[in-house]
């Protein structure tokens, strides 16, 4: 209590414990003293507003300076009372309110904090009350709900949010169920812009101490969230669909060799029941045909981190095999580590069958090829060679090497050959366009030397109908041109032959003609004789006539049996011991000629049937050839063989020879290289139509200045 000079005239306990002064110090003191100068302003404030109302008490926070030095927040009430004498005192009461000051401070603060924390989530944060009308909501709820912060406070928050959840939550806020804990559930929320976004909201009911239940309820806008899970499970079903559908193999495995999850071209493929059985066999036993291949697979691996067309056979569930081709690269962990595989694989083994059946066809084409006689020549329409087989190879004596990939046809062709054969290939003219049917060529050999052949040829079209190559079959004519050349000369002997028998007539005839009258001149000649003496002239002439006519006699003869008049009977003959005979006779000539003559007779050799006298004619024949084919000597050897189902005997002589240019007329008759009085030509004639005639042969081979060599044939 004070007076009107501010006087302390009273001060309870209290009062001294609250100012920090004692009761004593009190006495006495202004009142002023313990407020603030702002303070003492609102003290006569009140005082005017007290009055002279002893009834009215007016209070006012102020604040307390204490006697320790410190100011404290009080409530301070002020009554006035007068007293008798006039004097009014003035009643102050004062409260300490230091307590509740700092409380509101720091819930202010608080709420501060929590508004200024609710700004900072990213969620929409709504606290409501009972009756769901919202007293607080933060910044992001708003955005969220799309209704201004201002327009929302005092709002119904379950008439905000769509209808969908709103019983749910509202039953649940409702029955105060779960107080302290949160709910959650997604729902869309229509926007008074008519936007839908997708929300989770939360609510969590709480009880204040007061029994007041409220609600906070987090919204958080997940429309992104969902869209990211909807592209997710999209995009997952998407791979999913595309790892499913695929026709190859797919797959993932473990480094220890079991499968973590395949497509079903897969176990299909390895014919597995479904995918459960699949997945539990143990890959390099039940899977690899040879296990030995995993290792292999899983070094490449190692080494490169991928494999790409690895060749492997596989067993299929029932022990088949199957060869795939694997792409797969290494499942790596964190560290790098390899824990697996994934990859797919491609089931080659019809592929392969296909191969192996087209390289066995091709095989047998091959075969076919290389197993002709004739040449058989493939080249591209270059003519550069593709094939070349063996008869190819024997008739032209290239390598199929050095020249397929190496040579042009037109090195085989004589000049300008080549385009005659495409010219002609290309013409309708020679079996048709694209063909060509047996056409005589010259090929030229390795060697140089020119083959006479025959060429076949034709074009090879693909399926479109383009020129692709070109296939030439050469066939070597030497051996049947050698044949018909063979049966030409036979043609042309047997037309000797027919010569000779016709000559053989006309000289038999003029031989017959001339004989008599030769004879009866031999006579008179032999009787004219008788009658002149020896020592007589005219005995020399007529010996020399006499000579003469002897020859013409003899060759009359000779003519004679060329026209085999008489023909002899055929009997055994030993030849050895009818030639021995004749040589025998003509040993003295020899000897006289300087000539060396040399026999060798095979040992037994068979008798052959012939005419002794034609026999002599011929081997008389051919040794007097001999020995003047050597005016100046030599050697005349005679040998004998046994050669099948005949016998062979050789004349050789080491004298002058034949010239080839004479060598096939030498058995013409009247055929003669010498002087009219020597020889007239019809010896060796003579011997042909008797050695033909036994159904031998006569051959001859000479070197001109070296000699001769007769073979002469008979059978036995
Ligand atoms: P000629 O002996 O009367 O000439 P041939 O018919 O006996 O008639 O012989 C024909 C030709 O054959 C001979 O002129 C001679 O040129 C050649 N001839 C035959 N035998 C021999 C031989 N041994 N050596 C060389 N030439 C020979
Ligand atoms: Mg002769």
């Amino acid at each position: 209590m004070f007076d009107r000079d501010y006087r302390i005239e009273f001060a309870n306990t209290i009062a001294s414990e609250l100012s920090g002064y004692s009761k004593e110090r009190l006495m006495g003191m202004d009142f002023r003293r313990l407020l603030s100068e702002r303070d003492i302003g609102y003290l006569d404030q009140m005082h005017s507003e007290v009055g002279i109302d002893e009834s009215k008490r007016v209070c006012t926070e102020m604040e307390v300076l204490t006697g320790n030095g410190s100011k404290l927040d009080a409530e301070v009430c002020i009554t006035i009372s007068e007293m008798e004498r006039g004097s009014v005192k003035t009643y102050a009461y004062l409260r300490d309110i230091t307590e509740r000051k700092t409380m509101e401070r720091e819930l202010r603060e608080a709420t501060k904090r929590f508004e200024k924390i609710a700004e900072m989530g990213d969620d929409g944060i709504i606290v409501f009350d009972q009756d769901s009308r919202i007293e607080f909501a933060n910044q992001m709820a708003s955005e969220i709900m799309g209704i201004a912060k201002e327009q929302i406070l005092r709002q119904e928050f379950f008439s905000l949010i769509g209808k969908r959840d709103e019983e749910f939550l509202e039953e649940m806020v409702m029955r105060g169920e779960g107080v302290g804990e949160k709910v959650c559930t997604e729902m869309s929320i229509q926007t008074p812009q008519n936007q839908v976004k997708e929300t989770e909201v939360c609510v969590a009911p709480s009880q204040s101490e007061d029994g007041h239940i409220k609600t906070y309820a987090y919204i958080r806008d997940i429309t992104e969230r969902k869209k990211f899970e909807k592209d997710l499970r999209d995009s997952e079903e998407k791979y999913r669909n595309l790892f499913e559908k695929v026709r190859h193999g797919l797959y993932i495995s473990t480094k220890e060799g079991h499968f973590v999850d395949c497509n079903q071209a897969m176990w299909g493929l390895l014919g597995y029941r479904d995918k459960g059985e699949f997945l539990k066999i143990d890959i390099a036993r039940d899977l690899y045909a040879n296990p030995k291949d995993r290792e292999t697979f899983m070094a490449l691996v190692e080494k490169e981190g991928f494999v790409k067309d690895f060749e492997v056979d596989w067993k299929r569930k029932n022990g088949e095999k199957i060869t795939v081709l694997l792409a797969s690269s290494a499942k790596k962990d964190e560290r790098g580590t390899i824990i697996g595989y994934e990859g797919l694989n491609i089931d080659i083994t019809d592929r392969k069958k296909m191969e192996r059946e087209l390289k066995e066809a091709n095989d047998f084409l091959m075969n076919l090829i290389e197993s002709s006689i004739d040449g058989i020549i493939v080249t591209d329409m270059k003519g550069d060679i593709l094939i070349f087989n063996r008869g190819a190879e024997n008739l032209l004596g290239y390598k199929s090497e050095e020249v397929v990939g190496k040579m042009n046809i037109r090195s085989i062709y004589q000049p300008g050959v080549g385009k005659e054969v495409m010219d002609k290939l290309k013409s309708p003219d020679f079996g048709g366009i694209g063909k060509l049917a047996s056409f005589p060529i010259l090929h030229r050999r390795k060697d140089g030397e020119l083959v006479e052949g025959d060429l076949s040829a034709s074009i090879i079209y693909d399926e479109k109908g383009k020129e692709i190559a070109s296939v030439g079959i050469f066939k070597d004519l030497r051996e049947r041109l050698g044949i018909e050349r063979e049966l030409q000369k036979m043609r042309e002997a047997l037309l000797q032959s027919e010569k000779l028998a016709a000559m053989g007539r006309l000289t038999s005839q003029i031989a017959h003609e001339l004989n008599n009258p030769i004879y009866g001149i031999m006579n008179t000649l032999e009787l004219l004789k008788t009658e002149i003496p020896p020592e007589s002239k005219r005995r020399r002439i007529l010996e020399l006539s006499l000579s003469e006519i002897q020859r013409l006699s003899e060759m009359l003869r000779n003519m004679l049996s060329f026209s085999k008049p008489e023909e002899e009977k055929r009997r055994p003959v030993k030849i050895d011991e009818l030639i021995e005979g004749i040589l025998l006779v003509m040993d003295k000539q020899m000897r006289e000629a300087n000539i060396k003559v040399k026999t060798s007779f095979h040992e037994g050799i068979p008798e052959v049937m012939a005419s002794t006298n034609q026999m002599r004619q011929v081997f008389l024949n051919i040794f007097k050839n001999a020995k003047e084919a050597m005016p100046k000597g030599g050697t005349l050897s005679v040998g004998t063989s046994k050669e099948d189902n005949r016998i062979l005997i050789r004349i050789q002589d080491t004298g002058v020879g034949i010239p080839v240019e004479i060598k096939d007329r030498i058995f013409e008759a009247f055929f003669t290289t010498k002087q009219k009085v020597k020889g007239v030509g019809l010896g060796l004639s003579v011997c042909y139509g008797i050695i033909k005639d036994h159904g031998g042969d006569i051959k001859v081979e000479s070197q001109e200045g070296r000699g001769t060599t007769f073979a002469i044939t008979l059978p036995i």
